[in-house]
């Protein structure tokens, strides 16, 4: 691939223009709520017209091409290490760390609820409040999660029976079965058959990661547009009363990202985090505004690519399984939010109940789609056991948005660090192999320049 994401060429940079997007979507979205209100016919209008529209014209662009790119980075990165052994090997360690991972983000998340208890600050007549206005929403949330049987079903459904119909339903632990399959086979046919198949899919990726780069110029206006839609909506009326919620659920995020994903990469990686984030800016601002790691599957590709030079069959390999299975901040979400419903309906947990509860997070975080809300009906599920009415999750429903972008963004975050931590593990990639240049901007040239 020619360009890479968002980086360090002349001009204005791609990042910096994502992130006046931003910006600017976000001041204008509250400045209308704050001074008109989000019913306002002209706040509103604004956002049907032009913020809305702006926003899903990104968001598609983006979906169009995760099926694509799933099943050709699966396949060419199965078949590009060579033989089954070595895929069994690969995936088993990035599975391991998805866990360990996953494990101490929902930890980190279960000390600080357990310390701070935000849930016993919370007013009963706010409480009552809260559910009234969001239990229709609510209700069907619970239907939903009675349909989400997480179990045996689930691991049967993973071998697909159709992968035509999987990549219709965006199922993609279906997608990435059918191509683990389709890479291993292509290793185990006679090279010189196997040679024109190989070529077709590294040129489907090609084209596909092209699309990225095109989708990426218009992100500027796409994240201005979806940030403008929640922004403008939400204003900070719910923020009062659930803020000690919102503050605990931010603060362990961050300290997921500042401590352990940081030890992780000074530590382990030998990289400044410093450098390290910079260098995921595009794939992490892109997270943020789309609240979907799905949708940020192909930006997280291309960094961890060329801003990062991870090998192309360690990262087409890793990361499509680490964006659905890896979620750091959605499993630390569901944790706090679980004890949190726990406080505010008086349900008193012992420590074992907690070390549950910490599993059943990690569980249902692999199981969660990437889409926005994908991990709500499961943390229903996980209510359910505590004896938390389903409704209760009315309460947090109206911030949900908020915190789901911020999740996101660590679950992305964590996918990255996933594919670097796995390929130094695997001795394919290290420090040294950063690339000293990175930057969409640097490059303008459209021709598709090969990568492989
Ligand atoms: N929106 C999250 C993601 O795509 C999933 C969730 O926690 O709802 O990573």
């Amino acid at each position: 691939m020619s360009e890479s994401i968002g980086g360090n060429g002349p001009g204005m940079k791609l990042h910096t223009k994502i992130l006046l997007g931003l910006l600017v979507g976000a001041l204008l979205g509250i400045a209308g709520n704050l001074t008109l209100g989000g019913d306002d016919p002209l706040v509103a209008g604004v956002n049907h017209y032009l913020a809305n529209p702006l926003g899903q014209v990104f968001l598609r662009m983006l979906f169009m091409i995760v099926i694509p790119l799933v099943f050709a980075s699966i396949a060419l990165g199965v078949a590009g290490l060579g033989d089954v052994r070595r895929v069994g090997r690969v995936g088993g360690k990035a599975i391991a760390y998805f866990f360990v991972s996953t494990a101490l983000a929902a930890t980190l998340g279960l000390l600080l609820v357990d310390t701070l208890k935000p849930g016993e600050a919370l007013d009963p007549s706010v409480r009552e409040e809260l559910l009234a206005s969001y239990s229709s929403d609510a209700s069907t949330r619970v239907e939903a999660a009675a349909n989400t049987n997480f179990g045996v079903q689930t691991l049967i459904n993973v071998v697909t029976r159709n992968p035509v119909k999987s990549a219709a339903d965006l199922d993609m632990l279906g997608i990435i079965f059918f191509g683990i399959m389709f890479g291993a086979a292509l290793t185990l046919i006679p090279g010189e058959r196997a040679k024109p198949m190989i070529g077709v899919l590294q040129a489907l990726e090609d084209v596909v990661i092209k699309i990225v780069e095109i989708a990426m110029r218009i992100a500027p206006f796409g994240v201005a547009g979806l940030i403008y839609g929640v922004t403008s909506r939400f204003g900070f009326e719910l923020l009062v009363p659930l803020g000690a919620y919102v503050l605990v659920v931010l603060g362990a995020l961050l300290l997921h990202v500042v401590v352990t994903l940081s030890a992780i990469v000074r530590f382990y990686l030998g990289i400044s985090p410093v450098t390290y984030f910079g260098r995921l800016r595009s794939a992490l601002v892109t997270a943020f505004s789309t609240s979907s790691s799905s949708a940020t599957l192909p930006t997280a590709l291309a960094t961890a690519e060329q801003n990062l030079g991870v090998p192309p069959h360690i990262a087409g390999f890793v990361l499509p399984l680490g964006s659905t299975m890896c979620m750091n901040g959605t499993a630390l979400f569901e944790g706090v939010t679980v004890i949190f419903l726990c406080q505010v309906f008086g349900a008193d947990l012992s420590v074992g109940q907690t070390v549950v509860v910490m599993l059943m997070s990690v569980i249902t975080a692999i199981g969660a789609a990437g889409v926005p809300g994908g991990s709500i009906p499961l943390l229903v599920g996980i209510l359910a056991m505590f004896g938390v009415p389903g409704e209760g999750i009315a309460i947090i429903l109206g911030i949900d948005r908020i915190l789901d972008m911020s999740r996101t963004t660590v679950n992305v975050a964590g996918d990255i660090t996933a594919t670097a931590v796995v390929a130094k593990w695997e001795k394919s990639w290290d420090a040294s192999m950063l690339p000293a240049t990175y930057g969409l901007d640097h490059l303008e040239s459209a021709d598709v320049v090969p990568r492989h």
